[in-house]
C-alpha cells in the first residue's frame, strides 16, 4: 500500500529553510530525508544507512540548520553549535556548498565554515574565533584546532554529525576520531551517516549515539534497474581500448562519463591513447594537488567536460599499485608519501558529481564496495544512469563477488551482458593498436610529470589569484593535451568505411564539433542526461540497422 510522502512544508521546518529548498528545486523529500528529518527534528539520535545521491547530506543539513534556527531564538550568543566529520576535504567542501544553499535566507543566523580544506591550521585560527554555527571538517583537523585552543566545543556543541562514517575508518582517522570525542560535551544529539554498516561502525554508533533509530532504508544498495542499467563486458587489455574507443569516438556513449581505471599509471595511459584520437578527458587522481581536483570536478558539474578518467580508493589497499614516477630509491618513501594521500582522497567516494550520465568501470573495481562506490556516482537521487564494466579473465571473479551480493540485495539490481560485437569494429583495431604503441613508458612518465607540474601552477594560482577573481576559474581548463607522443591528425577523424555497417548514416563523428566551452558559452543544463547509451539499450546500436532500431526496439 502507497503511502502518502511527507512533504517539506509540512515538517514544520522555518520558513527560510523552506524558501531554499524551493529554490533548489526540490519538490519532495527524498526517502531517507522523508524519514530522517522528523525523527532528527524530535531530537533522536540517527545512524542512517546511506546510499550515495540518496540525499542523505540535506537529511542531516535541515535539522541542523532548523535546530539552530531555533536555538537562536532563545539565546542569541555566537557558538560552535554543530560539528560535522568528513573523511575528505572534498566532501567537507560539498557539505559546505550544500549548507549555505539550504541556508541561503538564513546566512546572517547560521554561519558555516568549512576547515577541511585549507592547509595551515594558523591560517584558519581567525575563521574559528568568530564562532561559526557549524563546523565542517576532517578529524585531524578539527582535534588539531581543539589542541591548539582555537576551537572549543565543551560547552556549545548541540549536534555532532559524522559523514561517510565507514570511509572515516579505511582512512585511517579512527585514533583522531576517539580523540576528538573526549572534548565534546556530555549531550548533544549525533547523527551517522554511513554508506555500509560495518563492524567498525557499530562500534563507533556504541560510542556516540545514545538510544538511537537505525534506518536502513533502501533494500539494494544501488537504485534497481528502472533507473540505473548495469550491464558487463568481457574483453581483455587491448580490447578494452577497442572498445572505449569506440563508445567515445563514435558516441555511443552520451552525456557526462566517469571512466575508472586501476591505478594512476592507467589514467595517463587512458588519457594519452585518447589524445591520439582527439577525445580530450580529465584525469582525477590523488596526485593532483587538492584544489585542482576541486576544481576538475566543479568545472565537470558545470558541463565543461565530458570524460573523466579517474582512479579510486583501490591503491589505498595496495599503494604499490600506485606506481610513483622514476625513481626507484625513492620508492619506498614514494609509496608512504603516496598512502598518505590516498588516505585523505578517494574520488570514487563521497565526492558529489552531478548528473553523471554513465560510469565505465575501464578496470574492474578490486572490490564489490568499491563497485557499488564507483557505480552510485551515477542515478543519483531521481536520475537516470547507466553502468558498464570492462571484465578481462583476471577480473572474472570480482565481477561474480558483485553479482551475488547485487542479486542478494534485490534481484532487480543486477548486471546484464552488454552483448557487443566487436567484429563490427575489428576495422579500428589497428588504429588503436598504433595508438596503444604510442603510449610508451616513456611517454606515461612525461605526461605524469607535466600534468602534475601543471596542476601545481594551477593550483597555486586558484588559491591565490582566482580566489580575487571567481569569474575566470572558468579560463582554467583541465582537459588539455598532454601529447608528449606523436599525434597523428589522421587518426581525430573517423573514416566511413570504418564505421560499422548497422551504424553508418546513424552518426557521424566528423560532424560533431566537440564543445569547448569558454567563458561566454552558458554551461550545459544540468537537469537529467537524456539518453545514457545510445537507444534504452546500448547494444542496440549494434544490433539494429536505423530502420530497424527506429521501428521497434525489443526489450532486454
Ligand atoms: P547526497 O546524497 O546528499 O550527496 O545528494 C545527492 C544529490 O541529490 C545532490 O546533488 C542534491 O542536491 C540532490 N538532492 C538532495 N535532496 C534532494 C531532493 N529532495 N530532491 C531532489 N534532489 C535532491
Amino acid at each position: 500500500m502507497e503511502t502518502e510522502t511527507l512533504q517539506f512544508h509540512e515538517m514544520g521546518l522555518d520558513d527560510r529553510l523552506l524558501k531554499a529548498v524551493a529554490d533548489l528545486g526540490w519538490s519532495k523529500p527524498t526517502l531517507i530525508q522523508e524519514k530522517a528529518i522528523p525523527l532528527a527534528l524530535e531530537g533522536k539520535d540517527l545512524l542512517a544507512r546511506a546510499r550515495t545521491g540518496s540525499g542523505k547530506t540535506a537529511a542531516y543539513a535541515v535539522p541542523v540548520i532548523q535546530r539552530i534556527l531555533a536555538s537562536k531564538q532563545n539565546v542569541r550568543v555566537q557558538d560552535v553549535r554543530a560539528l560535522i566529520l568528513v573523511p575528505t576535504k572534498e566532501l567537507g567542501q560539498q557539505v559546505q556548498f550544500m549548507m549555505r544553499q539550504l541556508t541561503a535566507y538564513c546566512s546572517r543566523d547560521v554561519r558555516v565554515a568549512d576547515i577541511s580544506g585549507k592547509d595551515d591550521v594558523s591560517a584558519q585560527r581567525p575563521i574559528l574565533m568568530e564562532k561559526p554555527d557549524v563546523v565542517v571538517g576532517t578529524p585531524s583537523r578539527v582535534l588539531a584546532h581543539l589542541n591548539a585552543h582555537n576551537l572549543s566545543l565543551q560547552t556549545s556543541l548541540e549536534t555532532l554529525v559524522v559523514d561517510e562514517a565507514d570511509l572515516l575508518f579505511s582512512f585511517g582517522f579512527e585514533d583522531d576520531l576517539k580523540n576528538l570525542l573526549c572534548h565534546l560535551p556530555k549531550i548533544y544529539q549525533s547523527f551517522l551517516m554511513s554508506a555500509t554498516l560495518s563492524d567498525d561502525v557499530q562500534a563507533l554508533k556504541e560510542l556516540l549515539l545514545h538510544n538511537p533509530v537505525t534506518l536502513k532504508l533502501q533494500g539494494s544498495q544501488l537504485p534497481d534497474s528502472s533507473q540505473l542499467q548495469q550491464f558487463s563486458v568481457r574483453c581483455e587489455e587491448e580490447d578494452k581500448f577497442l572498445l572505449i574507443y569506440t563508445l567515445l569516438k563514435l558516441r555511443l556513449v552520451q552525456g557526462k562519463t566517469l571512466i575508472f581505471v586501476g591505478t594512476v599509471d592507467r589514467c595517463y595511459r587512458l588519457k594519452l591513447f585518447l589524445e591520439q584520437f582527439s577525445i580530450p578527458a580529465c584525469v582525477l587522481n590523488s596526485e593532483l594537488p587538492v584544489q585542482s581536483r576541486c576544481h576538475i570536478i566543479t568545472q565537470f558539474n558545470q558541463g565543461f567536460y565530458d570524460y573523466i578518467i579517474a582512479t579510486d580508493e583501490r591503491s589505498l589497499a595496495d599503494p604499490a599499485a600506485t606506481s610513483q614516477p622514476a625513481g626507484r630509491g625513492k620508492k619506498k618513501a614514494a609509496e608512504k608519501a603516496g598512502k598518505a594521500k590516498e588516505k585523505e582522497y578517494s574520488i570514487s567516494r563521497g565526492v558529489d558529481f552531478q548528473n553523471v550520465a554513465n560510469v565505465i568501470n575501464f578496470d574492474f573495481p578490486a572490490t564489490v564496495e568499491s563497485y557499488i562506490h564507483r557505480v552510485g556516482r551515477t542515478a543519483r537521487a531521481d536520475n537516470p544512469g547507466t553502468a558498464l564494466s570492462f571484465v578481462a579473465n583476471t577480473e572474472a571473479t570480482l565481477l561474480s563477488e558483485v553479482e551475488t551480493t547485487l542479486t542478494g540485495d534485490n534481484a532487480e539490481s543486477t548486471l546484464k551482458p552488454y552483448q557487443f560485437t566487436m567484429e563490427a569494429v575489428e576495422g579500428f583495431r589497428y588504429r588503436c593498436r598504433d595508438a596503444m604503441r604510442s603510449v610508451t613508458k616513456q611517454a606515461l612518465r612525461e605526461a605524469r610529470l607535466k600534468e602534475i607540474k601543471k596542476e601545481l601552477l594551477n593550483s597555486e594560482k586558484l588559491k591565490t589569484y582566482f580566489e580575487d577573481n571567481p569569474r575566470d576559474l572558468q579560463l582554467l581548463r583541465h582537459d588539455q593535451d598532454l601529447h608528449p607522443a606523436v599525434i597523428k591528425p589522421h587518426l581525430k577523424n573517423v573514416p566511413e568505411y570504418l564505421i560499422p555497417e548497422t551504424l553508418r548514416g546513424v552518426i557521424n563523428p566528423m560532424s560533431k564539433k566537440r564543445r569547448r566551452k569558454t567563458l561566454n558559452q552558458k554551461p550545459k543544463p544540468q537537469g537529467v542526461s537524456k539518453s545514457s547509451f545510445k537507444g534504452k539499450n546500448p547494444l542496440r546500436s549494434f544490433r539494429y540497422t536505423k530502420r530497424e532500431r527506429t521501428k521497434k526496439p525489443s526489450q532486454s
